[in-house]
């Protein structure tokens, strides 16, 4: 997936409200806004963006935030110049830094050298394809990662490489999963699947540990307790549990929503699962 670098200089009249965007990217995961690309013409929706802090205020340069390029390229009129046009594209940014938290451009020339991270002007270029994976190598480790463990930040990993699930790392601790699952059980505490009864020895001790506690809790004097911040979920639910939003779905939730389930709106049989039924109850009675 080819990945683009922006470029972000805060005294060339940018209105961005920069703490505005922070809250928003925390509260609700992305912000979007349309970015100059500069003459760059192979951007598509889709392709990994890359925020560069530019200019020689005072916090220096360094990498800052990641997004995902939302659209096609378009011609807008300029902010600042509104009556000259620029080419812009929307990108949702998905992970920002806090101005002075950059990387800075010094630890990206030694680790990213195919670029030219101190004299980068202007915005939209494409990343060399064999620099990626240092960059989010990067970005995982100094990134926003660090303050965040539970989700897996945005451009940390090669897409591909990130499970639709998001565990943190409470959830992947194997001393504290041991504790909860001795007072829990094995059975998903949603919808009593044990993998143990369906699938025998190789679902043997097999569930999934879920963190229940909202991502705004864990401050700094956080401490696991095991037994009520931990619970049992089949994947099925611990999936549902996180789908689509920040804070899980409480077991609670969970156990509504199946209850509330069952069927799909509007679904009615048609012939073939109703000449199935039939075909059933002539076999059983055979016998
Ligand atoms: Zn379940
Ligand atoms: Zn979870």
């Amino acid at each position: 997936m080819v990945a683009i670098i922006l470029g972000w200089n805060p005294r060339l009249g940018n209105d961005w409200n920069y703490e505005a965007v922070i809250e928003q990217v925390a509260e609700t995961g992305q912000f979007l806004e349309r970015w100059n690309i500069g003459r760059h013409r192979k951007i598509q929706p889709g392709n990994q963006a890359w925020l560069l802090l530019q200019g020689e205020g005072q916090h220096g340069r360094g990498l800052i935030g990641h997004g995902v390029v939302m659209s096609e390229s378009y011609e807008a009129p300029q902010r600042t110049e509104p009556k000259s046009s620029a080419r812009y594209v929307s990108v949702s940014f998905d992970a920002v830094l806090p101005l002075g938290s950059q990387i800075p451009s010094s630890v990206l020339t030694s680790e990213v050298p195919d670029v030219a991270w101190n004299t980068f002007r202007g915005s939209g270029r494409s990343l060399p394809a064999e620099s990626e994976p240092g960059l989010q190598r990067l970005w995982r480790e100094h990134g926003p990662a660090a303050s965040e463990p539970c989700r897996i930040v945005p451009g940390t990993y090669p897409e591909e490489a990130v499970s639709r699930i998001d565990t943190n790392r409470y959830e992947r601790d194997p001393e504290a999963r041991r504790v909860c699952l001795a007072f829990h059980g094995t059975s998903c505490a949603a919808c009593s699947f044990s993998f143990e009864v369906s699938y025998g020895d190789i679902g043997k001790d097999y569930i999934h540990v879920h963190h229940v506690v909202p991502v705004s809790q864990l401050g700094g004097n956080y401490r696991l307790d095991p037994i009520a911040d931990l619970v049992p979920l089949c994947a099925n639910c611990h999936a549902m549990a996180h789908r689509g939003v920040g804070n899980p779905r409480t077991v609670a939730e969970l156990r509504r929503a199946i209850a509330a389930a069952g069927h799909l709106p509007g679904q009615i049989l048609d012939d073939r699962a109703l000449t199935a039924q039939d075909d059933a109850h002539r076999i059983l009675e055979q016998h």
